[in-house]
C-alpha cells in the first residue's frame, strides 16, 4: 500500500523541535543517502503532469528537491525567499504563523506572464507557507500548474487547501 515506505525509512522524527510537542520531520537524514534522494527525486519527476517551464523553489530545504528536479525536468529555478534576501527588485507576500507574520518574496521580473511554474517544498503542513508562494507567483504573473512535496501532514489541512486554490497537488510520503 505504501509506495514511498523505502523514502519514509530514511525521514528521521525529532520530538520537541523546535518546541516542545511538536514532531518535527527530518529529511536531513534522507539527504545523507545518495540512492534515497535520488530516489525522491525520480518519484517527484514522475509525479510531474505536463510541460513546466519552471520549478519555484522555498526557502530553504525546497531549494534541494527543486533545484534537483528542476535539473531532471531540464528547467530553471525560481527562487522563493525570505523577504530581505534578493538583491534585485522584488515583489513579496505576508503570511500568518501561529504567533505573528512572515513575509516571502520573489524578484519582480523572474518570470514571463504565462509560464507554469511547478512549486517544490520539503513538507506541507498548514499550507500557510505554500498559498502565499502561490499567491506571489500567481501576482508576478504565472500560471501555478503544480505544488509537490517530499512529506504531507494531512491533518493541518494543508493540501486541501492548495488544492482548493486550484492546484494539484502531490506528495511522497503522508
Ligand atoms: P506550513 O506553512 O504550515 O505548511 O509549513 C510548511 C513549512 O514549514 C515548510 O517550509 C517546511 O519546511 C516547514 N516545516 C513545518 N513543519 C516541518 C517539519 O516537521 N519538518 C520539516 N519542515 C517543516
Amino acid at each position: 500500500r505504501d509506495a514511498n515506505a523505502d523514502l519514509r525509512a530514511h525521514i528521521r522524527t525529532i520530538p520537541d523541535f523546535p518546541k516542545p510537542g511538536i514532531q518535527f520531520r527530518d529529511i536531513t537524514t534522507l539527504l545523507l543517502n545518495g540512492a534515497a534522494f535520488a530516489l525522491t527525486i525520480d518519484r517527484m519527476a514522475e509525479q510531474v503532469d505536463g510541460e513546466v517551464d519552471l520549478v519555484a523553489v522555498l526557502e530553504a530545504r525546497g531549494f534541494l528537491f527543486g533545484a534537483a528536479l528542476a535539473v531532471k525536468l531540464g528547467v530553471g529555478v525560481l527562487l522563493v525567499r525570505k523577504d530581505g534576501k534578493l538583491p534585485g527588485a522584488t515583489i513579496a507576500e505576508d503570511y500568518a504563523l501561529e504567533y505573528g507574520s512572515d513575509r516571502i518574496a520573489i524578484h519582480a521580473d523572474a518570470c514571463a506572464p504565462g509560464a507554469r511554474v511547478l512549486l517544490v517544498d520539503d513538507l506541507i503542513a498548514t499550507g500557510g507557507t505554500a498559498r502565499a508562494a502561490v499567491r506571489l507567483l500567481r501576482k508576478a504573473g504565472a500560471d501555478v500548474v503544480q505544488a509537490a512535496f517530499v512529506i504531507d501532514l494531512p491533518e493541518l489541512g494543508g493540501a486541501d487547501a492548495l488544492r482548493s486554490d486550484g492546484i494539484d497537488v502531490t506528495t511522497l510520503v503522508t
